[in-house]
């Protein structure tokens, strides 16, 4: 079996030997490909946000592009809490996904905000048996490896961020 080298051929990108590009499980993130693509911008900036629609006011996660409730396309960027609280975990100690390392830990969160009450997310910087049901985490985000899309005929490298949360220290 040949090793996976790093390709140079659009559309079937290693992802620097991650896993082959057929395995990503994240998004692109540039407004060619994604309508929400200030959502990444807004992680890169630092910011946990989602969408608000302006003509009801109706808050919703993950955001969306048009209004489920009165189908107003009308929408803008709001802020969310970036402290939450661990209802429940779940922990990967061995065998983890391809991409992710083990301990892959994922929690139910609680929030204190009346549009997102509960979220499953994901908990890095923190090792097995870490975190416990209770605990205060932080929202804060990773890079993700990039990925080259053709835009046009012409490749450019999509650079890619995601968000999980990390345990606050006391
Ligand atoms: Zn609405």
């Amino acid at each position: 079996m040949t090793e996976l080298q790093k390709s140079e051929i659009v559309g079937t990108p290693a992802l620097n030997n991650v896993y082959i590009g057929e395995m990503d499980m994240w998004p692109l993130e540039s407004p060619e490909f994604n309508r929400i693509y200030p959502f990444y911008d807004n992680l890169r900036a630092g910011k946990f946000t989602t969408t608000k629609c302006k003509k009801c006011g109706h808050i919703t996660f993950p955001p969306q592009v048009i209004c489920p409730k009165c189908w107003a396309e009308e929408l803008e960027w709001v802020e969310l809490p970036q402290k939450a609280k661990v209802v429940a975990i779940t922990e990967t100690q061995a065998g983890a996904p391809l991409g992710f390392e083990s301990p892959l830990i994922i929690a139910w969160l609680t929030f204190d905000h009346p549009a997102l009450k509960h979220l499953i997310g994901r908990i890095i910087h923190a090792k097995e048996g870490e975190v416990k049901e209770g605990d205060e985490v932080k929202f804060v985000t990773f890079s993700v490896p990039a990925n080259p899309v053709e835009v046009k005929k012409d490749t450019k490298i999509c650079d890619r961020v995601f968000y999980a949360f990390e345990p606050v220290k006391k």
